[in-house]
């Protein structure tokens, strides 16, 4: 059945996931707000609406017969764009407002894991500097200080440095609220949960990348690679955060009234003393879903629909054995000040790399541009080049090197995404092997 689609969002996240609505059922008809020049390209109409203001994009999917809203970032969601959406009887695949606020307040997240009983790190919510610093002193270093709304990716700032730590609080102090954190020890992962208000079911795990520079150090960034699947996170840990956390914050939230539909991503950490959720989100994580996307063998247009329309039953997404890997390409300068306006070189020679998908994130056409003339970097994350294969090993090696197929300059990659858990799988210790 061929169903008319909006997908509200401008990045690599949206361009996977209008891939994956395509692949399934070419008959579908997809919209996508507003889009990028990558996405265009790729011969899907893209429109110059404000994703985030919801009587502008409802106004937009009533003229255009549009059947279903899928809302890929946030800012749109906090806005409360699917409660106007709703309002007007347009099947909307993401969380209205009042849900939207477990990832645009993280207070507002901490509280309903504390009433749901979540295992999660311990914190206090700070309004003065001297609350902070009484905070700082009881839970110690390395301290982790967040900003309670959203801040593009910049509002958490983990570290040693106690001074450091303060003069963060300080800066988010002057917008509002300031937590701060236990640290969590381990290993990080993102699980993915499509929930329709009733039933919630699993998609892939995957690992992201969140710091700038390789072997995890320098800035937090919006996430510079990821791969999936993650062996550490297998059935018993899908079932633990399903049972422990999952559940009993929908559970929570609908105590409260509130009616989640859309996908719950839960940033998880596997410490020493058993997973605990570092946080939620309340869409599809960038760049993982330009891992899990791939290897989605549903049909994805259908599970969306059926999570946005209350019908989510027993579906059972399936995925691939085949594993994905992709490896953000940045602008210079990024995260810092991204330099913009470069001429992106060799998009086709890495296209045709095989088992490679390029998703376009930060890219534009000038408006004189001729025909056939390349895109521009218009974003710190550029380009998101995922590559499939029958292991983690094959995959990264085929996303690399189509990573060496473009250029522009100041190009700069992480060189070990996926690098660590493909080894672990081509070696497995003793004990692990199949
Ligand atoms: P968030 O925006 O809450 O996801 O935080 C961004 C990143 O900071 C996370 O993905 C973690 O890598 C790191 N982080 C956040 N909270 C903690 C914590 N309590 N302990 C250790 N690392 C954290």
């Amino acid at each position: 059945m061929t169903v008319r689609i909006l997908v509200l969002g401008s990045g690599a996240r949206e361009h996977a996931i209008i891939v994956a609505l395509l692949r399934e059922n070419a008959g579908h008809e997809l919209v996508s707000a507003p889009g990028n020049a990558g996405i265009a390209a790729s011969g899907v109409e893209t429109v110059g609406l404000d994703a985030s203001n919801g009587k502008l994009v409802a106004q937009y999917a009533a003229d255009n017969g549009i059947e279903l809203v899928v809302i890929g970032p946030e800012a749109p969601l906090v806005a409360g764009v699917a409660d106007v959406l709703r309002a007007k009887g347009i099947a909307v695949f993401g969380p209205g407002r009042a849900a939207a606020a477990l990832e645009g307040s993280k207070a507002f997240a901490k509280r309903i894991m504390d009433a749901a009983n979540v295992p999660t790190g311990r914190a206090h919510r700070g309004s003065t500097v001297a609350e902070v610093e009484s905070a700082l002193d009881a839970l110690g270093a390395p301290h982790v200080v967040k900003a309670d709304g959203l801040a593009a990716g910049k509002g958490v700032l983990v570290t040693d440095d106690r001074a450091a730590a303060l003069a963060h609080a300080e800066f988010y102090l002057q917008q509002g609220d300031v937590l701060v954190e236990e640290f969590l020890d381990g290993q990080e992962v993102s699980l993915f949960f499509l929930a329709d208000g009733h039933d919630v079911v699993p998609l892939s795990p995957a690992q992201d990348y969140k710091r700038a520079g390789d072997g995890d150090t320098g800035p937090n960034t919006g996430g510079m690679g990821a791969y999936s699947p993650v062996p550490l996170a297998g059935d018993d840990v899908m079932a633990m955060v399903m049972d422990r956390a999952v559940d009993p914050t929908l559970a929570a939230l609908r105590n409260q009234g509130i009616d989640y539909r859309g996908v719950l991503y839960a940033g998880l950490m596997l410490t020493p003393d058993g997973p605990k959720i570092i946080e939620y989100n309340v869409r599809f994580g960038d760049p993982e879903t330009q891992v899990v996307a791939p290897r989605l063998s549903s049909d994805l247009a259908d599970l969306l629909a059926r999570a946005a329309s209350g019908s989510l039953g027993d579906a059972a997404p399936s995925f691939v054995d085949d594993a994905a890997v992709t490896v953000v390409c940045a602008a210079e300068g990024y995260p810092r000040s991204p330099r913009l306006g470069d001429p992106i070189e060799g998009l086709e020679l890495a296209a045709r790399v095989e088992g490679v998908t390029v998703f376009c994130a930060g890219v534009a056409r000038a408006a004189d541009a001729p025909e056939g003339s390349p895109l521009l970097t218009a974003g710190g994350r550029v380009l998101d080049i995922t590559a499939m294969g029958p292991d983690l090993a094959t995959a990264r090696s085929r996303a690399y090197q189509a990573v060496a197929c473009v250029s522009w300059p100041g190009l700069h990659v992480r060189s070990d995404i996926a690098a660590a858990a493909a080894h672990e799988q081509s070696h497995p210790r003793e004990g692990e092997r199949p």
